[in-house]
């Protein structure tokens, strides 16, 4: 199919995109990289008078890299922060996840904050900025506001953004020195959102587990963050409860079951995923100190 008429802006600067947002309200949807709008657009599942095209706002396409977070302009292509060195060096579950995220051609066009605004349980990076502790800087007819990540998703394609605003940034937050994070998910082809993923961050001394984090892709409504300190702080490497992790993460996650795999399966497999990436997080890499 072909989507509905709609009225193509172009604006060239975010005051005036900002402005279109404000007249159109409700009618207007911002176009990105379009790698889930148009297809929502196609097959009529959406049908906004109105597209407000940000592809061509001066100033939305820098990663910037601080002491406290590594900021992602809305226009940074998911391949352009998976390349970035500076990024994965500063917080290295970044590349992790986004190695996960479609296809590559899908992450040369698609951006990694219109993932997060657009809220998908199955995307990768949503679950990201909550484990980072990450804030999203938006714009509107009314101003500015940074909205904490916890705050953002509130159910599966729904945020606490306002129909005339725009996501200027996300800021992902550096983990503390010392902690390791891991990412990993099933997927039935290479590609294909997973049946399960999960994000992990574990804060270590030496051998001993200080720390530990994970959230969840496609088993959760909105991302949340389980916290595993409780069963894990303080036991090492050789000693950890990986049967009581599991026990944990089965009891938090809802999976829902569609036609690709039922609830059932989900809940084992992130109890699964987590308990493999909480071993191999936590193991030393050869050669490492
Ligand atoms: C075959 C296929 C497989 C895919 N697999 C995965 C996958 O495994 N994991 C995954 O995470 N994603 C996957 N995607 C989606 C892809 O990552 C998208 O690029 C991403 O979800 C949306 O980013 P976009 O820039 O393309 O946004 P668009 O498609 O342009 O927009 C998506 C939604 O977000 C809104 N939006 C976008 N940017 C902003 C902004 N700055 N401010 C406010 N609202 C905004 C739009 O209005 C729209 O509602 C897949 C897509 C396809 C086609």
């Amino acid at each position: 199919m072909k989507p509905a008429p709609f009225v193509h802006h172009a604006p060239r600067t975010l005051e005036e995109a900002v402005a279109v947002l404000g007249e159109v309200g409700h009618d207007g949807k911002v176009l990105a990289g379009g790698q889930s709008l148009i297809p929502l657009l196609s097959m009529r599942l959406a049908s906004p008078a109105h597209l407000v095209d940000v592809n061509g706002v001066a100033g939305l396409d820098a990663v910037e890299v601080t002491d406290t977070h590594v900021r992602v302009g809305a226009l940074v292509r998911h391949a352009g922060l998976e390349r970035h060195d500076g990024a994965a060096a500063a917080l290295p579950l970044l590349r992790q996840a986004l190695r996960n995220v479609a296809h590559p051609a899908i992450r040369t066009r698609g951006t990694t904050v219109g993932s997060i605004a657009h809220a998908d349980p199955s995307g990768e990076m949503p679950a990201v900025t909550v484990l980072t502790g990450g804030v999203v800087e938006a714009a509107g007819p009314r101003g500015r506001r940074e909205i904490a990540a916890a705050d953002f998703f509130t159910g599966p394609l729904e945020t606490t953004l306002a129909e005339d605003e725009l996501v200027v940034a996300v800021r992902f937050g550096l983990l503390p020195a010392g902690t390791r994070t891991g990412f990993v998910e099933s997927a039935r082809r290479s590609g294909d959102y997973a049946l399960a993923g999960v994000a992990l961050a574990v804060g270590m001394d030496g051998d001993v587990v200080t720390s530990a984090t994970a959230s969840f892709v496609s088993v959760t409504p909105v991302p949340d963050v389980l916290d595993l300190g409780p069963a894990l702080a303080g036991r090492s490497v050789g000693d950890l409860p990986l049967d009581d992790v599991a026990e944990l993460v089965r009891s938090h996650v809802g999976p829902e079951s569609d036609i690709h795999a039922p609830a059932d399966y989900r809940r084992m497999l992130a109890a699964e995923l987590t308990r493999r990436v909480l071993t191999t997080t936590t193991t030393p890499t050869e050669g490492a100190a």
